[in-house]
């Protein structure tokens, strides 16, 4: 049977009720194979954003099940899921989220702190995450000494870092440039090729076609095709 890194039956997200009742997720069926880089496109508000944050336990359905390589998330509570979240999946955002007093190395090694990870290894995986990114000269640098593109690739080794499975980018390249998103999304391509990882990219653009293995198109809550 094909390795799954994704395997969603019916999923819902309901938000607000009554007169603010908003359906974000209506019933979402999703299987994503294991070492795939895959889109996932929609317009603004077709429940992008609702769906990463579901798949990487931010955020809950009010139906359906979510199994991540062999996890069941389904049903595990907020510590568990935050255990769960910081050994098996790697988040980039829009606005890359870097901590501005902090050095490259540091943003990065915070992380590893934060799971418990131990000193010398720290130390050693965040040196290899960023050389990996292409930023081994920028190690010390702050993230106001770096450009857009530099600043999302440290993002990128801090969402690596701990050796996670599954990466959830939301509109990672939306901040950039087209000739910089190019320079991410080709990152993205050679981590899921050389690193045996699996990347689901949330996206409104069209950019990102001739980088992807597969896209997913998601219209009013739903898998609308691929
Ligand atoms: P996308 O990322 O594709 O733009 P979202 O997942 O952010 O879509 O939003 C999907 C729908 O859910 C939209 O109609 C949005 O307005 C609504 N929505 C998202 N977050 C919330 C929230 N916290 N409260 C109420 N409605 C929300
Ligand atoms: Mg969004």
């Amino acid at each position: 049977m094909m390795n799954l890194a994704i395997n969603v039956q019916g999923l819902e997200r309901v938000y607000g009720s009554g007169s603010q009742r908003v359906l974000a997720l209506q019933g979402v069926n999703l299987q994503v194979p294991a070492g795939q880089f895959v889109a996932v496109k929609g317009r603004s508000g077709s429940g992008k954003t609702t769906l990463l944050n579901c798949l990487g336990g931010l955020d809950r359905g009010n139906a359906g099940t979510i199994h991540i390589f062999a996890h069941n998330i389904t049903h595990l509570n907020d510590a568990q899921l935050t255990e769960w979240r910081s050994k098996e999946i790697g988040f980039i955002f829009q606005s890359f989220g870097l901590l501005p007093t902090l050095s490259a190395f540091e943003n990065v090694e915070l992380l590893l702190r934060i799971a418990g990870i131990p000193h010398r290894q720290r130390q050693e995986r965040a040196r290899h995450c960023l050389e990996l990114v292409g930023l081994g000269k920028w190690i010390e640098h702050r993230p106001y000494e770096m450009s857009g593109g530099q600043q999302q690739r440290v993002a990128i080794a801090r969402a690596i870092a701990n050796q996670p499975q599954l990466i959830l980018a939301d509109e990672a390249t939306g901040e950039l440039d087209t000739e910089t998103g190019n320079e991410i999304l080709s990152l993205f391509r050679k981590l899921v090729d050389e690193q045996l990882l699996t990347i689901l990219l949330a996206t409104h653009s069209n950019q990102v076609d001739e980088f992807v293995h597969q896209t997913l198109f998601l219209q009013d809550g739903r898998i609308v095709g691929s």
